[in-house]
């Protein structure tokens, strides 16, 4: 779960770094009292769960209450990657000196967060990767210890040589790794993280994901789900249990178990098609998984055919079956659908589908490779 900048600025608040202060408001009138608050100079920031903002003309500097307002006007409404602006962050201007970067994430190889430090912040942190990969300082962090101090030290001068700059850095990279702990993060990011000219470090901009798994025993964090900012398909997908990414092909995939899911989607590229989705119904057996499932993915219109490839073990095969016919009656969709059942009731549910004029395989190869065809 993505929060926005101004949640995640929260939560590292909360952990007593130094942020830059800031509100949120959705519309002009008030964006422009906040601006007269905060004495005139301010940064009106989209809030969307998106990286780049600045290039998308997302942030914008204002000399004065009147043009924070117009900027605002500008942003609130406005498509930054297809989301949209229904909020604005509105900070007082800061003097900026120097830009670096620090960013938490997990590292799966090492089976433990990293710690990652750039003095060349403000822009992507992929680009500095690709272009000069040695301006970017890794600390795998052993989270039986945690961050010590000499690695939060060593870290810092990375970032800054003059050691008052340093050591505010430290703090705020300990403090860093107390909020990705402390909130069940899967990736915790400041970028800039900036020195002023009076020679304050302080963080103005924040990015944090929550790792879904982390939040049913977080009620705090779980609350800040912002429902807006979910496509329709994933907050119905998340409301009848199906995990669901969307994907850019033409072949809708409907698929009980993630393994499956995913040796399908292998498949269908194998084939020369390009899944439109990653769907897992799961283990269970309730038809009404399935009309949602269907409902899903013949919502979007790039869905040439859609793929049913079921193994049933704890699912039932018939199960499945009753939920395809049922939607098959209820939805109105104009592609054809491919089906491969095999397992648990699989004779029950060939005569299901049968008495609704559909049919069924029991090769994945078979059906992957007709799926792929019928796409086109
Ligand atoms: P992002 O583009 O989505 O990462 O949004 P950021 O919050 O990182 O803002 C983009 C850029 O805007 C930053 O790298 C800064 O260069 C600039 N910026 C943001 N806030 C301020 C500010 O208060 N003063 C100045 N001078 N520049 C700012
Ligand atoms: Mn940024």
């Amino acid at each position: 779960m993505d929060l926005h900048e101004y949640q995640a600025k929260e939560l590292f608040r909360a952990a007593g770094m130094a942020v830059n202060p800031g509100e949120v408001a959705d519309d002009p009138a008030a964006v422009r009292a906040l601006a007269g608050k905060y004495g005139g100079r301010v940064v009106v920031k989209a809030q969307v769960h998106s990286g780049g903002r600045g290039k998308a003309g997302g942030v914008k500097l204002a000399a004065g209450a009147d043009e924070a307002a117009l900027h605002a006007g500008a942003i609130l409404g406005m498509e930054i990657r297809g989301l949209t602006v229904r909020r604005v962050l509105v900070s007082p201007t800061e003097d900026i000196a120097t830009e670096a970067y620090a960013g938490i994430l997990v590292d799966r190889e090492g089976q433990c967060p990293v710690l990652m430090v750039s003095a060349e912040g403000g822009v992507d942190i992929e680009e500095v990767a690709e272009t000069n990969p040695e301006a970017i300082h890794k600390l795998r962090v052993d989270p039986r210890y945690g961050l010590m101090p000499h690695q939060a030290w060593e870290l810092a001068t990375r970032l800054y040589s003059d050691p008052a700059l340093a050591r505010q850095a430290a703090r705020i990279l300990t403090q860093l790794y107390a909020a990705f702990t402390g909130n069940g993060a899967s990736m915790a990011e400041i970028n800039p993280l900036i020195s002023t000219g009076t020679g304050e470090v302080k963080a103005i901009d924040a990015k944090v994901s929550i790792d879904d798994n982390e939040l049913f025993r977080r009620p705090a964090v779980a609350a800040l789900r912002d429902p807006d900012s979910e496509s329709e398909a994933d907050a119905k997908a998340r409301a009848a249990g199906l995990s669901f990414v969307k994907l850019e092909g033409n072949v809708g995939c409907c698929v009980n178990g993630a393994g499956l899911a995913m040796a399908t989607m292998d498949l269908v590229k194998y084939y020369g098609g390009e899944p439109a989705n990653f769907l897992d119904i799961g283990g269970s057996s309730n038809p009404d998984k399935v009309v949602a499932a269907l409902e899903i993915i013949t919502a979007d219109p790039g869905v040439k055919v859609i793929l049913f490839n079921i193994f049933g073990g704890i699912t039932r095969c018939d199960d499945v079956a009753r939920g395809i016919v049922e939607a098959v009656g209820r939805l109105e969709f104009g592609v054809p659908l491919v089906i491969r059942l095999t397992g648990t009731n699989e004779e029950r549910a060939r005569e299901i589908l049968a008495d609704a004029g559909l049919a069924a395989v029991a090769s994945m190869d078979e059906v992957v490779r007709e799926a792929v065809r019928r796409a086109g």
